[in-house]
């Protein structure tokens, strides 16, 4: 059998297209791997083995027909299961929506399988991918695939674990404050977060549309590059997806940085709670970049300092609001005996909604209610315009920035589970980016010397800049040559 877990997505479009594998042959080493893992992995909530056998068997159709293949032809995806697919449930990896059938699919998703793109399953999150651990799941925990003791990050661990393990070569998740770097960063996987706007978000469950937007993991920067220009674009169901000319955004990867200015943003690496070990790595990294030809420099966000407290008003206020439909008549779990609708609504939602789930809608309507509206809302949106002025006026000097994606690297399931305020602070790095809609990669840059684990790099680029987060992404990953595989998948091969 083929090792898909070894073939980048261009390799398996190619061999199909070179008649060296059938897509369905593709499709069987990757359920094949889904078997052997994910009983310790728990990356999926749902494996679609049938649809990834039928849209095989569309390929190697159009093999046989002698169609060329479109780029991402028999190439195993895994999607965040706030995506809806039809022939699958979308849970949300919530009790609430524990049945819930797909009604349409997700425009990101379907442009992903129009790309030639076999889907093997939905993954795991925390719930509403409220969380950075996927521990806040309804149906259990991810691990992470480096240490099966502990979380592979969230809110889209699932895919992020899904990639790592070569259970997929392309996954989605969505990020609102860091849902797809912080576990890009844990698992050593590429995670890219583009810019607001640039991916639609139309059939994606909602969490706080200010901020969300869809993007991929993969275990190169090159495989992001393939998997963002099928999924970007203007999409008429998303008002807020833009108009822009089609990009390749693998067109530039190999050009090199030389004279490309990269600004370290030193207060945040000086921020409490970043381990030694992510700091010099961010070093590191910077001298990489300069060795590269880059004019390295440093730049303070002094306002990101009021990005945590901003986001957990703007995030929650949103959510509170997005999530009013789940209330047991519009969508989802319904109790069978309410006395009448308001103990119908009551009793559906605290059933059906986990601990964190229940924690975001009760601050959010808080911080909405008349009267504090000013105080917390009002505040709130104030300091987000600080943070993009900060951001606008570091990208006057540079062209892309340097933080670390996450303070530290894979903690222990359990380890922050009691304490929201330290689960919280996992994303101190990642949620200025999306208060200011800029874009990001997080890549790996090295394992940390006492644990083994893999630590990620955040480079940051202005809107719609993916072409250069890429290309600088790309050059610093042919430098560092990490492997991305984990010492799980290295024992099975
Ligand atoms: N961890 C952050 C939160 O809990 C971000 C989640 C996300 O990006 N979806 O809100």
């Amino acid at each position: 059998m083929i090792d898909v877990s070894r073939l980048t997505a261009t390799q398996i479009r190619d061999g199909i297209a070179d008649r060296l594998f059938t897509a369905r042959e593709v499709a069987e080493a990757a359920l094949g791997r889904i078997e052997a893992l994910d009983g310790q992995v728990h990356a999926f909530n749902q494996v679609t083995a049938e649809l990834a056998y039928a849209a095989a068997e569309r390929i190697d159709d159009a093999v046989a027909s002698d169609v060329v293949l479109p780029p991402l032809a028999g190439v195993p995806v895994a999607l965040k299961d706030n995506m809806n697919l039809l022939g699958t449930r979308t849970t949300c990896s919530s009790r609430i929506l524990e049945n819930y059938e797909s009604a349409y699919d997700c425009t990101a998703v379907r442009r992903l399988l129009d790309a030639g793109a076999l889907p093997v399953g939905k993954c795991n999150m925390d719930e509403f991918a409220f969380g950075s651990s996927t521990e806040n799941s309804a149906f259990g925990p991810t691990h992470n695939p480096w240490d099966l003791e502990r979380v592979p990050g969230g809110s889209s661990g699932g895919s992020a674990a899904a990639v790592s393990a070569g259970m997929a070569t392309i996954s989605l998740g969505s990020d609102t404050g860091g849902s797809i770097r912080q576990p890009g960063s844990l698992t050593g996987t590429v995670a890219l977060k583009p810019t607001y706007g640039r991916v639609s978000r139309y059939g994606c469950v909602a969490f706080a549309s200010s901020l969300d937007q869809i993007g991929p993991f993969a275990k190169t920067v090159g495989e992001c590059a393939l998997a963002l220009n099928a999924i970007s674009g203007k999409d008429p169901m998303d008002a807020t997806s833009v108009d822009r000319p089609a990009e390749d955004f693998t067109a530039t990867l190999a050009e090199g940085i030389a004279g490309l200015r990269v600004g370290v943003v030193t207060d945040l690496l000086e921020a409490e709670g970043c381990e030694g070990a992510v700091r010099d790595s961010v070093h590191a990294a910077a001298e990489t970049f300069a060795a590269l030809g880059a004019e390295v420099g440093e730049v303070e966000l002094p306002s990101t300092a009021h990005g945590l407290s901003a986001y957990y008003i703007i995030g929650p206020a949103e959510a509170s609001s997005n999530l009013a439909r789940f209330d047991g008549i519009r969508y989802g779990h319904r109790v069978g005996d309410a006395d009448d609708v308001l103990d119908l609504y009551m009793r559906s939602r605290a059933e059906g909604f986990g601990p964190e789930t229940i924690r975001r809608v009760m601050l959010g309507t808080y911080a909405l209610s008349a009267g504090y509206y000013d105080a917390y809302y009002g505040q709130a949106q104030k300091a987000r315009t600080l943070i993009k002025r900060d951001f606008e006026s570091a990208f006057e000097r540079f062209d892309v920035l340097l933080t670390p994606t996450s303070p530290t690297v894979a903690f222990k399931i359990g380890e922050r589970a009691s304490d929201p305020l330290a689960m919280y602070l996992s994303d101190i790095y990642t949620i200025p980016v999306n208060l200011a809609g800029n874009c990001a990669v997080s890549l790996p840059s090295g394992l940390c010397p006492s644990s083994g684990l893999p630590i990620g790099l955040q480079i940051i680029g202005t809107h719609f800049a993916e072409s250069t987060v890429l290309r600088a992404a790309a050059a610093f990953e042919t430098a560092l040559g990490f492997d991305p595989t984990p010492p799980l998948v290295r024992e099975i091969q």
